[in-house]
């Protein structure tokens, strides 16, 4: 009789271990459905974030490390918000999570599940909203899974490919 394992049993510590020195992918596969589009005004129409295909129930794993800031109803969609130590916060919706703010996570571990409602993304919309934030409001997510997810903050040094 064939056994057939779940990929993600296998995929996930595989993440987890390259954690330090690749960027992680918070679904697996990867795939950005919308991009990130910068609102021209603070109210102003925009995405504040990126869209990865994902669906109901579909673990996600924390991009980077980090704390559990915020796990909870926002506006009728559940939001878990993994603070970088940077500054920068990572938010993920509609992700449903047992973690608790406090909790510290690393970059590839498993921070809840996709839920089937909540926002423009879950269950029937099929994908995962990803947002950041810095010191000055929403940058492009897409940042993150180009670089290493490690917690100091990431400069660019001259003379370096980047
Ligand atoms: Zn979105």
């Amino acid at each position: 009789m064939a056994i057939s394992l779940p990929v993600l049993a296998l995929t996930w510590p595989l993440a987890a271990a390259l954690a330090l020195s690749a960027p992680v992918p918070p679904v697996i596969p990867l795939r950005l459905v919308a991009p990130f589009e910068s609102p021209r005004t603070d109210w102003g129409a925009g995405h504040r974030g990126i869209d990865l295909a994902a669906d109901t129930d579909q673990p996600v794993a924390s991009l980077t490390q980090g704390v559990i800031g915020f796990a909870g109803m926002i506006a009728g969609k559940p939001v878990v918000t993994v603070h970088m130590g940077d500054g920068r916060r990572v938010t993920y919706e509609p992700v449903l999570t047992g973690l608790a703010p406090g909790r510290p996570v690393r970059a590839g571990e498993l921070i809840g599940v996709v839920a089937s409602r909540g926002g423009h993304c879950g269950g029937e919309a099929g994908c995962l909203h990803i947002g950041l934030l810095d010191g000055s409001g929403y940058v492009d997510p897409l940042a993150l899974l180009r670089r290493p997810a490690v917690l100091r903050p990431l400069q660019p040094r001259p003379g370096l490919p980047r």
